[in-house]
């Protein structure tokens, strides 16, 4: 029955949007509907480009697992289409109103995430100079949905693009100055979407947090200064390879060391881009593992080197986090994010143990349980866990800008 209020309710049109994560041999997904930002479907697929191809979907809080020969994410697209079919998620290809897809880099033209036509998908490309790993593949997802689904509007949306509003001074490397003009080497920073997502709930949660770090801590991690809801530092720079110790990444190295290694032992260029971001990092240090969780277990059980990988992991993130205080001059909010940010109380610990000169205190009771606030009541400063959502990010960001 209609009561009085039934006219004055707004009814938004319903759309359904697929964001996508697509890397050399995987493609991740969620299908939201908006403006509900409910998910409907997500999942991946793994190996692409290979006969044991894996293709996982969680509908419904159900998980279901399959392999399947797939060569190419053309493939993979047609899959994950006729799936979201199957799944009676989609009645057909058309309920599709809009894809975004998450890129790595936007160099310095997109300040914002954009339609893709073939303008942007040209500077995708030339962008790959500055993101090897990820631009091109990341052209290869809007490519293979072009294919598949035709006419649907694709959007692009830039993990630098956050960052934009990073002042000269914090950007410029002091090379000799026709580096930047000439190849446009310079911070840019990335993991946008994550920082900005957090960097908003956080506004939600505690909206006088005018001065605000917020920590992405997962396989790659990075570290923002935030001012008003607007980046101002990040700890990543011309690459992601740059700031925290990561996962396989060195991160902040003397750069004189990697001539010096590549005269010692007569590396080529590849080598040495493989062993500062595939061999370095928590795995380089332990010597076993890039994964926070066995170095923990490990650590536990008296593993010196775990230990140090985790010491010399914290080192760096209270490193970044006062270089921030002193640069906002003052913090009233700091954020984790972010498989490790969101899930280990232990780095949560060490890391805010070392903050007690900023008032910082937290509630090892909250900070356990992995609590959305885990600062106590006397600490000046705010501190939250809050799980990221670059997707929800993505799929507003196509809504906004193809105007659906
Ligand atoms: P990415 O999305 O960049 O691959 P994630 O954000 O998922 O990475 O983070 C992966 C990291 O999070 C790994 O180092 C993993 O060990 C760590 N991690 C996940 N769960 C836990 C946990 N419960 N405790 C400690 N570390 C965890």
């Amino acid at each position: 029955m209609c009561n009085q209020f039934d006219s004055l309710r707004y009814v938004g049109k319903v759309t359904k949007i697929l964001a996508v994560n697509s890397g050399s041999s995987s493609l991740k997904f969620k299908l939201f509907e908006m403006p509900s930002e409910a998910v409907i479907i997500e999942g991946d697929f793994e190996r692409i480009g290979n006969k044991e191809a894996r293709m996982r979907l969680k509908v419904r809080g159900i998980e279901k697992s399959d392999r399947f020969p797939i060569y190419t994410h053309v493939e993979a697209v047609e899959l994950l289409i006729r799936a979201l079919i199957d799944e009676k998620a989609i009645e057909s290809y058309s309920e599709i109103s809009g894809v975004g897809h998450r890129i790595s880099h936007g160099g310095v033209y997109y300040k914002d995430a954009v339609l893709v036509n073939e303008t942007v998908k040209s500077r995708i490309l030339e962008l790959g100079a500055l993101s090897p790993l990820h631009n091109p593949v990341n052209l290869m997802g809007i490519e293979a949905f072009e294919k598949v689904l035709k006419d649907v509007k694709q959007v692009a949306i830039f993990d630098t693009s956050f960052h934009h509003t990073i002042p000269k001074e914090n950007y410029i490397y002091a090379l000799p100055y026709r580096y930047f003009e000439d190849y446009g080497i310079r911070r840019y920073g990335f993991h946008g979407p994550s920082h900005q997502y957090v960097s908003e709930e956080a506004i939600k949660i505690y909206p006088q947090a005018q001065k605000m770090i917020t920590c992405h801590l997962g396989s790659g991690s990075s570290i923002s200064a935030i001012l008003n809801g607007q980046s101002i530092d990040s700890s990543m720079g011309f690459t992601p390879l740059a700031g925290l110790v990561m996962g396989t990444r060195t991160g902040d190295i003397d750069p004189q060391i990697i001539p010096f290694i590549q005269e010692k032992e007569g590396l080529t260029p590849r080598e040495i881009k493989d062993l500062i971001n595939k061999e370095s990092g928590l795995l380089g240090i332990s010597g076993f593992s890039n994964d926070l969780r066995d170095l923990e277990n490990a650590a536990q059980n008296g593993n010196e080197r775990a230990q140090l990988a985790i010491d010399v992991f914290v080192h760096q993130i209270v490193h970044y986090i006062g270089a921030y205080a002193a640069m906002l001059n003052g913090v009233g909010a700091l954020v984790f994010t972010a498989g490790i940010g969101e899930r280990s109380s232990l780095v949560r610990t060490k890391v805010c143990n070392a903050l007690t000169y900023l008032g910082l205190a937290i509630d090892e009771a909250e900070n356990k349980m992995n609590a959305r606030v885990i600062n106590t009541a006397q600490s000046k400063v705010k501190v939250f866990v809050i799980p990221t959502n670059e997707e929800v990010i993505i799929a507003r960001d196509v809504v906004r800008v193809a105007n659906i």
